[in-house]
């Protein structure tokens, strides 16, 4: 495939790969990505947490010791979902302002803005700070390449601010919720179905654990931006067969969480409501993020999206979490923005698109970010980021 680098046809090049995960797959559009990268100077290194799911770090180096600027996006996608498209979902079709695909809004059209901004900025003469591009895979289950990053010892290295390229129809978030999720089971005791006194019901506790979960309050003072916590019984599953009493049943249950918050606090909160008999098992977590609005960084980004938004960015945050859940605590807490040309509620949804018109707004908007700060100013960096543990 001919390199481009234009954002449109950078996001149709995009939308060509299948990265839908699972199971994933992202090594070839990786690849090419890296090799766009490479061939303007950046360095490129390759991290796998499985074979094929290929994660990108790309870093230009800068000449001040100012610390580098980090843009990072996932390049896996969802499944299809079952309702057939009017487009071919990898094809890359327009129809006036709008490129529908797989991963057009969430989140390619988003890397391929970031791509062409790097690109720009390392095409310029002058001196610069450096500027890190995290590309990611398996990033809709549960940010698995940005957490396998975190992992490796010295691999990520510091950033003074992140920007996060997920759908926000470029409008600056500036934190989002994190997630925990648990399987809740409980046991009962087998009979036959004309016999149910002799058995003990495992869905009837089930149930009653279910009325709890409902009514459950977590007892919090509200985020100012991110609000509450919420709390979603999402799956159960109980009995094998019409004719005897269910022994066992489990729930799953999805909690949004808020700085503050800790998985183990909630698991025992969890337990405390629901007794000892019941078990309660966490399958995943992911960190809640959140930047002081007050950040220095984050007022200059307000500042120069003001134009194209044409009012200034109030304080907002996401219900969904992203890699800046296993990123931002792993670069030490810069301050960190979310913030893409995709529209949010058009996300993991049939005949997904992007608007051309915010795609390319989207380059300007992070070749904007990425010169004010890749500039050699003196640029003084806060470290006013809530820290929380998850
Ligand atoms: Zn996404």
């Amino acid at each position: 495939m001919a390199p481009r680098t234009g954002s449109i046809d950078l996001t149709r090049s995009l939308l060509a790969f299948n990265t839908i995960n699972p199971p994933g797959q992202e090594q070839e559009c990786a690849k090419y990505l890296g090799s766009l990268l490479e061939s303007v100077g950046f360095q490129i290194r390759c991290y796998e947490f499985a074979p094929q799911r290929t994660t990108i770090v790309a870093h230009l180096n800068g000449i001040s010791d100012r610390l580098p600027l980090c843009f990072t996006g996932h390049i896996d996608t969802v499944p299809l979902g079952a309702t057939p498209w009017r487009q071919d979902p990898f094809a890359g079709e327009i129809e006036g302002n709008k490129i529908y695909g797989r991963g057009s809004t969430d989140m390619k059209s988003g890397v391929a803005a970031m791509i062409v901004a790097a690109i720009q900025l390392a095409q310029m003469p002058t001196p610069k700070a450096g500027l890190t591009l995290v590309l990611t895979a398996g990033e809709e289950t549960c940010c698995q390449g940005a957490y396998h990053l975190a992992s490796l010892e010295g691999v990520l290295g510091e950033a003074g601010a992140i920007v996060v390229g997920e759908p926000t129809a470029n409008y600056p978030w500036i934190g989002h919720k994190g997630a925990v999720r648990f399987e809740i089971r409980t046991q009962g005791v087998t009979a036959h179905a004309s016999m149910p006194e002799q058995g003990v019901n495992a869905v009837y506790k089930a149930a009653q654990v279910i009325l709890k979960l409902q009514a459950f309050d977590f007892q919090v003072t509200p985020h100012p931006i991110l609000g509450k916590p919420t709390l979603n019984v999402s799956t159960i599953a109980g009995g094998l067969n019409i004719n005897s009493v269910p022994d066992r049943c489990v729930i799953g249950v999805d909690i949004r969480t808020i700085p503050g918050q800790n998985h183990a606090e909630i698991q025992q909160q969890l337990q405390d409501l629901l007794g000892g008999e019941v078990d309660i098992e966490l399958l995943d977590r992911a960190q809640s993020i959140a930047t002081d609005e007050k950040n220095e960084w984050i007022q200059s980004v307000f500042k120069l999206i003001e134009p194209y938004l044409k009012t200034h960015p109030v304080a907002k945050g996401a219900t969904f979490f992203t890699d800046a859940s296993a990123l931002t605590p792993a670069f030490g807490y810069p301050p960190t923005l979310i913030l893409g040309p995709g529209e949010p509620e058009m996300a993991h949804k049939t005949d997904e698109f992007c608007y051309i018109s915010k795609l390319e707004e989207g380059v300007e908007i992070y070749t904007e970010i990425a010169e004010a700060w890749c500039s050699v100013r003196p640029w003084k960096v806060g470290r006013n980021i809530e820290k929380t543990s998850n």
